[in-house]
């Protein structure tokens, strides 16, 4: 990376890493070292210490607690992050539902939700998602009928992550059942204790609990909650979807893992010889990681350029693609270098005996489905280059 920063970027980079070498507890970044997702409680508290230098939400004005950093600045901190490793800002209030409050929002949401989602005293999570509406997401059913000063909604969401967990869930809903599909939709806050709601757990294939189905019978929510206009809530949706480009290549996640991947075939003995020694083991390395460094190029011509032809959504379709490939190499990498100890197990007191590799492999098949499936992704490009 140093090799495209100017001096400004360079000192930022240093603050930056500074800061996360004081400030980032060493159990959390153990944790995330070995493998292991964060914790929500993880997160909150990294979150919070971020905070305090507007780093949580770093491109939101700094009046609602952000730094108002530039692109370079954003993807130098995110890179950073990856690399501590640390956690993530809590992404459904940063990067999501942040801007859509931004450009959307009332004044007394703004004032009231911005500090708290930036603080993380506020966990929300994402009810987009419904059984049969996914890729074709504006197919959606969820509806919320108007009587008086309320929504009365019903209806179900799935693969809500974190819902568990959370305060909160932005949603979509449908408040009119005969207009075009895109325009009867209307984007709505909802307190998740509100009386109605239901949560249930879906266990993944990593054999951990993330995702949820989240269910609305009579679920009575203020009118003042509706984010936009009402059935407008189509373009919030698109813009909450598209605006956020710093993060799709997730390079910096790529490389981190490598490095760990580096450090476990050094560990690793076959015999007398340590993994790294074996020419294929080396090659593939090299290969991976020429092509993170060409995914890297890549994302800051993305990032940088003026040129409206690389801004099509096209472009971000291929950083997505490729990131996406990248990670699932790499975290299949790590769980055939780790071996039978890359299952994760625990003895009875609890304590780890073995890692969680394999099971993160599993889980980073799921990058091909969120965010747009690779099905999906492969259809914008046909349609870019086919015309
Ligand atoms: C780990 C994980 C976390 C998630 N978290 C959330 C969350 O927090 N909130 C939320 O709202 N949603 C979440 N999702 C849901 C995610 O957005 C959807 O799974 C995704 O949009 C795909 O929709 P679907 O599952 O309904 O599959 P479908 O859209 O039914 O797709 C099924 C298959 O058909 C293919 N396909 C569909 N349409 C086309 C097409 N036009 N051309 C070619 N092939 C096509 C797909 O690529 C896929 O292989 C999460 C999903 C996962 C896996």
């Amino acid at each position: 990376m140093d090799f495209d920063l100017n001096p400004s970027q360079r000192t930022f980079r240093d603050d930056v890493r500074s800061f996360i070498k004081d400030r980032l507890p060493a159990d959390i970044r153990q944790r995330l070292r070995a493998g292991h997702p964060p914790r929500k409680d993880d997160t909150v508290r990294w979150q919070r210490i971020l905070h305090e230098r507007g780093w949580a939400a770093p491109h939101w004005p700094r009046r609602y607690g952000g730094a108002e950093l530039g692109q370079m600045e954003r993807l130098i901190l995110l890179d950073e992050t990856y690399r501590a490793p640390a956690p993530l800002p809590q992404v459904f209030n940063i990067g999501m539902l942040g801007p859509v409050l931004l450009k959307y929002g009332t004044d007394a949401q703004r004032d009231w939700f911005l500090p708290r989602l930036a603080r993380l005293d506020l966990w929300f999570c994402q009810g987009f998602s419904e059984p049969g509406s996914g890729s074709d997401l504006a197919s959606l059913r969820t509806s919320a009928r108007r009587e008086g000063d309320h929504y009365v909604v019903n209806g179900q969401k799935i693969w809500t992550t974190t819902a568990h967990v959370a305060d909160w869930v932005f949603a979509l809903v449908r408040t009119d059942g005969q207009a075009r599909k895109q325009e009867g939709i209307s984007f709505l806050l909802i307190d998740l204790r509100t009386p109605g709601i239901t949560v249930r757990p879906i266990v993944s294939i990593d054999g951990s609990h993330h995702l949820n189905e989240v269910f609305f019978d009579d679920v009575r929510v203020p009118v003042g909650n509706l984010v936009g206009e009402e059935n407008r809530g189509w373009d919030c949706a698109k813009y909450l979807l598209g605006n956020e480009r710093t993060g799709i290549a997730n390079v910096g996640l790529c490389r981190e893992r490598l490095n760990y991947a580096r450090e476990l075939a050094d560990r690793i003995h076959e015999g007398r010889r340590r993994l790294s020694d074996d020419p294929a083991l080396r090659a593939e390395f090299a290969s991976l990681e020429a092509e993170i460094r060409a995914l890297e190029l890549t994302n800051y011509r993305f990032l940088l350029t003026d040129s409206e032809r690389l801004r099509l959504p096209a472009f971000a379709s291929v950083l997505k693609l490729k990131g996406t490939e990248l990670q699932q190499g790499i975290a299949a990498l790590l769980a055939r270098l780790d071996g039978p100890a890359g299952l994760e197990k625990q003895a009875p007191d609890e304590t780890p005996v073995h890692g969680p590799l394999t099971p993160r492999y599993f889980y980073s098949r799921a990058a091909s489905i969120y965010g747009g499936t690779t099905e999906v992704q492969k259809d914008i490009l046909a349609k870019a280059i086919v015309g």
